[in-house]
Formats: structure tokens, C-alpha cells, sequence
């Protein structure tokens, strides 16, 4: 259904993407996910969710953005009750 080849990362803009699952009957969606920022999504989802042009700008990222990421918070020690 959808071409990998022919679909930029939403959230990153990234150039391609790879296909990672298709429906169970053929042609209803498919999920790709960007080899950049990881962003996974199902083709079935609204415009919001997969298309660069209708992601919320908030929430996009350049390639520029992702080298800079700050690093994941470690999880902070159990409280004591
Ligand atoms: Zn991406």
C-alpha cells in the first residue's frame, strides 16, 4: 500500500523510511518507521500523525535536533516511604 521510498519521516523529515509490518489483509495499512529518529506509525493514522506537512510543529525534529538530544534522564532512586 504505502511506497517506503516515496514517504519522508513525519517527525523528522528524514528522506526514507522502512517498511515494518503490513496489514493481515492486504493493502488496509502499513507501519513504517524512520531509521533516523525511530518514529513509528501506521499509515492508517490521521494526517497529524503521518505526514511532515500536518505533524504539529512543536513536535518536529531536524537531524540537528536528534545529534543535540540531551541524553535520556536516568531514573531517579525509589523514595522511602
Ligand atoms: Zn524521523
Amino acid at each position: 500500500m504505502a511506497d517506503p521510498t516515496a514517504t519522508i519521516c513525519p517527525r523528522c523529515a528524514h528522506q526514507s523510511v522502512d517498511l515494518v509490518f503490513s496489514s493481515p489483509v492486504p493493502g488496509v495499512w502499513d507501519v513504517l518507521q524512520c531509521p533516523q529518529c525511530l518514529y513509528m506509525w501506521r499509515t492508517s493514522e490521521p494526517d497529524r500523525r503521518t505526514r511532515r506537512d500536518a505533524y504539529p510543529e512543536p513536535f518536529r525534529m531536524t537531524a540537528e535536533d536528534i545529534r543535540n538530544a540531551p541524553e535520556v534522564p536516568a531514573v531517579p532512586p525509589l523514595r522511602t516511604p
